[in-house]
């Protein structure tokens, strides 16, 4: 006899309907003529998802009532539903949560600087890598995203910038353009990788083909699935890798991010050398510095030595002063640690800056993205 379910009207786990967004361009006339509908119609679809940035299906008012009620039930199922948005640093920083069609909570965080907006989204809900120092990777993995679900937050993000519904630095919510793409939320983009490629591809497609976004603008962030960087590397995408290396020597690195036991130190940043390569692009090193874990000097100097000559100047580190998660023992460096560590890895010969903060306050920070309701 099976147990029965504790809860009982629990929807089932799983990927949401095909969206619109899932599809090519070509795939879009293709699912729009199986409808028994005119081709041009995707035309008309694409129009207003990607360059009018609005998903519900009401405003096409352009396409007849009963072809929009069919379309819109076909190709434009509701993906993600805001529960909450948050804001902090005086309205710049806003953090929203979603829930998808099947209850699965992801968060993403939208940053407003002077000169550029940029949006953290979140590629899985929950992570598997289990990185100890970060929040998502305590929960485990719930789900990959489907790329639609990936770019649904975008096309969220790009209408709140364009209706000037975020405030710039100083305060005042002016009209903008969202520049930025991060994919430093929740989840390792790599482990969806079919699904977060598609996902790139519609978010810099031009519109109305796609969300308009230079490819050069869109980060992919990885814990360094050495295969993984290299067949990234082969789509020829001008998308500029981050690598979270986080310590120079494999010891460590074992232990804060556990995937090192697959792929060693040395095949990650071979595989990222091969990436710097094929793309001309400098590579990002993030590296989150922990007091008393990571932040010593000989790190510091391994680190230089082994990115000069892995990388020689293809590459930039970013150390981000730890953020603290929930029951966690960690903590960030003290300032004069973290100035002698970025001081010796630029005097080892590699450019080194310390990322600006932001959203700690409403656990929107780099690392802390539990998306609890
Ligand atoms: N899985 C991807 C992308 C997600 S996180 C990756 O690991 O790269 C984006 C960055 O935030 C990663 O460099 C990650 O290691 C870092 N990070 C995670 N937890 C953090 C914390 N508590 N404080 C500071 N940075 C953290």
């Amino acid at each position: 006899m099976t147990a029965l379910p504790l809860v009982f009207d629990a929807p089932r786990r799983g990927m949401p309907p095909r969206h619109l967004a899932d599809l090519t361009a070509a795939e879009r006339a293709e699912a729009v003529v199986a409808l028994g509908e005119k081709p041009f119609r995707a035309k008309q679809l694409s129009h207003h998802y990607f360059a009018r940035l609005t998903a519900d299906p009401e405003r096409m008012t352009d396409i007849p009532a009963a072809s929009r009620a069919r379309l819109a039930q076909e190709l434009m199922p509701p993906l993600l539903t805001e529960v909450r948005a948050l804001d902090c640093d005086g309205g710049s920083t806003r953090k929203t949560l979603w829930r998808a069609h099947d209850g699965t909570l992801l968060e993403s965080v939208l940053m407003r600087y002077p000169d550029r907006a940029t949006l953290c989204i979140s590629s899985q809900a929950g992570c598997g890598m289990a990185c100890p120092f970060c929040a998502t990777g305590q929960g485990g993995l719930e789900r990959n995203l489907s790329t639609a679900e990936i770019v649904d937050q975008v096309r969220s993000a790009a209408a709140v910038m364009r209706d000037g519904l975020m405030p710039g630095p100083d305060g005042t919510p002016t009209p903008g353009r969202l520049s930025n793409i991060v994919f430093m939320g929740m989840g390792e983009p790599l482990a969806n990788y079919r699904r977060v490629v598609a996902a790139v591809r519609r978010i810099t497609e031009p519109a109305p083909e796609g969300l308009g976004i230079a490819q050069r603008s869109v980060t992919v962030s990885t814990v360094g699935l050495a295969p993984a960087i290299r067949r990234l590397a082969d789509e020829r995408m001008q998308v500029r890798l981050a690598v979270s290396l986080h310590t120079p020597d494999d010891e460590l690195r074992d232990t804060l991010v556990p995937v090192n036991n697959r792929w060693p130190v040395a095949e990650v940043l071979a595989a990222a050398r091969y990436y710097a390569d094929v793309s001309g692009r400098r590579v990002s090193i993030e590296y989150a510095l922990i007091r008393d874990m990571n932040d010593q000097p000989w790190r510091a100097d391994l680190l230089a030595r082994l990115l000069r000559e892995h990388l020689g100047h293809l590459v930039h580190v970013n150390v981000i002063p730890l953020n603290p998660t929930p029951g966690s023992k960690w903590d960030a460096s003290p300032k004069p640690v973290e100035r002698e560590f970025v001081r010796r890895v630029n005097a080892g010969g590699v450019a080194c800056t310390v990322r600006d903060t932001r959203g700690q306050e409403i656990a929107a920070a780099c690392g802390q993205l539990a998306a609890e309701a």
